[in-house]
């Protein structure tokens, strides 16, 4: 196993009809910025619970972070934090606002320009606001974990960035928040849920034994459960487990001491910052492509894998290994999400400017082992086809 430090800060307030805590979890004499998105969270009642638990205190709002939080948006809610004096920051909604206001929360307390996090992913913050979470989409696990992803629209261009200043104090977890959500969206968490552990298991061996079990057994719960999150949205005890399951797919425990890929979601962020593809969506265009062209590198754990995860134990090596790629993208596509470029209208010239993008942004030595070059970006998208 690789030496490794593990921190991670953020209390985790689960269950049905928890947001009423944050009537003690935020401090009681804050000044309060609520961030949400569009307009789901009014609708559902949300942001009225919310805003019941927070009773006395002085509260402002902001609203309409959209999907892929952009720079420009969030400079806004910047400007209202300072203009009016904010002290903490409550984000309400999925990954996108959750991101969106970890970047504000160290925007406001940045003396140069704000850009600057982006370029130094984070590293570049060295303070920043207190942020708590209400979490009404299971998925990205930002509500558990020092990452964020903002997107500059004026330039296409789409980067994380991680500081341990921007972990949440707290995040409430009410599965029932999430019953309201479009089938496409339960889909899309299940997807980027399974991505993100996949990209820190499906490496090679380094003896992380525990961290293998835990990552396969979040794999096989979200294969358990998925058919039963898309066609019933109320059942209860399946959201809780997606939910749970999603935060510990990467809030730093299975990814601790272990070799980590992440090339997937770094390709994948060109797709979206280009084309608007939904994040989980471009994962799932991603993934099994790159699998294939990584398979030797791979090799050993794609064996593991397919085992298992998928219980896949007859043929030959060679066979397993196909057979575990090939069951990777038909679980994307039982959700409902393509898994070719063509399937969003995208031909070669997409495989050409995404690899521009990755030129111009340095990601020219991704993946585990820092092999994936830009020609091997190409050949991957274009299988992908
Ligand atoms: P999202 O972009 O936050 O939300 C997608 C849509 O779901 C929005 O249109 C939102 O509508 C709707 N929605 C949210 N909760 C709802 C509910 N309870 N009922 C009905 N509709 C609801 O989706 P996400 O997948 O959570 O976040 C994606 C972003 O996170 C991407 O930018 C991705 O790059 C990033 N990401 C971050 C990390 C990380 O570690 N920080 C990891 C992976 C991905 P409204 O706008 O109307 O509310
Ligand atoms: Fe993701």
């Amino acid at each position: 196993m690789q030496n490794f430090e593990f921190y991670n800060p953020t209390k985790i307030v689960f269950g049905a009809d928890t947001i009423a805590k944050l009537s003690t979890l935020v401090p009681e004499h804050a000044r309060v910025l609520i961030l949400y998105g569009g307009a789901s969270a009014e609708k559902n009642g949300t942001l009225a619970e919310v805003r019941a638990a927070l009773g006395q205190r002085h509260v402002q709002e902001f609203g309409g972070i959209e999907p892929n939080p952009s720079y420009e948006t969030m400079l806004r809610a910047v400007e209202q934090l300072r203009r009016e004096k904010l002290d903490f920051l409550l984000a309400v909604g999925g990954g996108s606002v959750i991101d969106g206001s970890k970047f504000a929360a160290a925007a406001a307390l940045y003396d140069g320009e704000p850009w600057e996090i982006m370029q130094s992913f984070g590293s570049a913050v060295t303070a920043a606001l207190p942020l708590g979470v209400v979490l009404t989409l299971p998925a990205t696990g930002s509500e558990m974990n020092n990452g964020g992803v903002i997107t500059r629209k004026s330039i296409q261009t789409k980067l994380p960035f991680h500081s341990s200043h921007v972990f949440p104090r707290f995040s409430v977890l009410d599965p029932s928040k999430t019953y309201t959500l479009p089938g496409k969206q339960v889909a899309n968490g299940i997807a980027d849920a399974f991505v993100h552990i996949v990209e820190q298991y499906l490496t090679y061996p380094a003896g992380g034994m525990a961290q293998d079990r835990f990552a396969e057994g979040l794999l096989q719960t979200l294969v358990e459960i998925a058919p039963r999150a898309l066609a019933r949205p109320d059942d209860y005890e399946v959201r809780a487990n997606l939910m749970w399951v999603a935060s510990l797919a990467l809030n730093g425990l299975i990814g601790a001491g272990v070799p980590q890929d992440w090339a997937t979601h770094l390709i994948g962020h060109e797709l979206t910052a280009l084309y608007d593809i939904d994040h989980a969506r471009t994962l799932a265009i991603v993934l099994p492509s790159l699998l294939q062209s990584q398979r030797d590198a791979k090799r050993a754990k794609l064996l593991q894998y397919g085992a298992r995860v998928w219980g896949i134990d007859a043929g030959g090596e060679d066979e397993r290994i196909t057979a575990a790629i090939q069951r990777t993208r038909a679980f994307f596509e039982s959700l409902g999400i393509g898994t070719r470029l063509s399937d969003y209208g995208l031909g070669q010239e997409a495989v050409d400017a995404v690899v521009a993008q990755l030129q111009a942004h340095g990601m020219t030595a991704l993946g585990e082992h820092k092999k994936i070059d830009l020609a091997a970006s190409r050949a991957i998208l274009h299988a992908a086809l």
